[in-house]
C-alpha cells in the first residue's frame, strides 16, 4: 500500500535491522524500542488491522513471534511480552497489522501490569452476564 511505512519496509525501500523473513511475514528490530531488543513482527501483505488480516497470514505472525521469543530466550531474557495494537481506540499508529515482541528482564522497570491495573472496570453479575451473552461465539 501506498504510503504505508511498513509495506516501503518490505519492499526495501526503507532499510530496517532485519531478524527474521520468509515468504509471508518480516520481523525487524522496532526503531523505537521499549526495551532493548524490541521486535516487530508484520505480514509482508498489507493487512489493516486484526479485523482485515487473513487467517493464514495471522498464524504466520504468531509462529514467527515465537521464533522470535525462544531466540530472545537464547540471548538470556527473563521474559517475553506479546502486544498488538488495532484501530486509533486501540492506539494502534501504524496502519499495517503488528505484533511487538518485547523482551523482559527482572527489574528491567517496565510495569505494564500496573498500568493495566490503573485502569480496572467495575462490573457486576448482571454485566458480566450481558457482556458474556454479546461476546460468546
Ligand atoms: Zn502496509
Amino acid at each position: 500500500m501506498e504510503n504505508c511505512i511498513f509495506c516501503k519496509i518490505i519492499k526495501g525501500e526503507i532499510p530496517c535491522y532485519k531478524v527474521y523473513e520468509n515468504d509471508m511475514v518480516l520481523a525487524f528490530l522496532d526503531i523505537n524500542p521499549v526495551n532493548e531488543g524490541h521486535v516487530l513482527v508484520i505480514p509482508k501483505k498489507h493487512h489493516r488491522d486484526i479485523f482485515e488480516i487473513e487467517e493464514e497470514y495471522l498464524c504466520e505472525v504468531v509462529k514467527t513471534a515465537k521464533k522470535i521469543s525462544l531466540k530472545m530466550r537464547e540471548y538470556g531474557i527473563d521474559g517475553v511480552n506479546i502486544f498488538q495494537a488495532n484501530t486509533e481506540a486501540g492506539e494502534q499508529t501504524v496502519f499495517h497489522y503488528h505484533m511487538h515482541v518485547i523482551p523482559r528482564k527482572k527489574d528491567d522497570g517496565i510495569n505494564f501490569s500496573r498500568e493495566m491495573l490503573r485502569h480496572l472496570k467495575k462490573m457486576d453479575p448482571d454485566q458480566f452476564e450481558s457482556m458474556r451473552k454479546a461476546l460468546e461465539i
